[in-house]
C-alpha cells in the first residue's frame, strides 16, 4: 500500500467503488467517467506506479490482470463483438492515477487510432 494513492485506497476499501471482479491478485471496479458502455479499471492489489515500473517478477501479475480483463468481457458480453485494454504510461498517454490499470472498454465501435 502506498500513501495517499487512490487505487490503494479502493484496494483496502477506505475509497468505495462499484466493484465487479476481484481475486487474491486484482480489484476490478467501474470507471467513474466511462469512455464507453463498458468501462472497467483492472488493478493488481499491490502498488506499482506505472509501467516502467515493473519488474520481472511482476510478469505473472501483468498475466493475471489480462485474464481477469478476459473473464469480465465474458460477462459483459463483449468476447464475441469485442473490446479494447488499453494501459496508459506517464504523460503522453495521459495517466492520471499512478498505481497501474487496465482499462477494459467496450459496447461501442472505438475509434482507431486513439487521440
Ligand atoms: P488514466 O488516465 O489511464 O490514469 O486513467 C485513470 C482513470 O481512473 C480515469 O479513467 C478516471 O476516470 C478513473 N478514476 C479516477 N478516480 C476514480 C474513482 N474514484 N473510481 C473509479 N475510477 C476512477
Ligand atoms: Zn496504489
Amino acid at each position: 500500500m502506498s500513501d495517499d494513492c487512490l487505487f490503494c485506497k479502493i484496494v483496502a476499501g477506505e475509497v468505495p467503488a462499484d466493484i465487479v471482479y476481484e481475486n487474491e491478485h486484482v480489484v476490478a471496479f467501474r470507471d467513474i467517467n466511462p469512455q464507453a458502455p463498458v468501462h472497467v479499471l483492472i488493478i493488481p492489489r499491490q502498488h506499482i506506479a506505472t509501467i516502467n515500473d515493473l519488474e520481472p517478477g511482476n510478469a505473472d501479475l501483468v498475466g493475471h490482470m489480462y485474464l481477469a480483463a478476459q473473464h469480465i468481457a465474458g460477462v459483459e458480453k463483449l468476447a464475441e463483438r469485442g473490446y479494447r485494454t488499453v494501459m496508459n504510461c506517464n504523460q503522453d498517454a495521459g495517466q492520471t492515477v499512478f498505481h497501474i490499470h487496465l482499462h477494459l472498454l467496450g459496447g461501442r465501435q472505438l475509434d482507431w487510432p486513439p487521440g
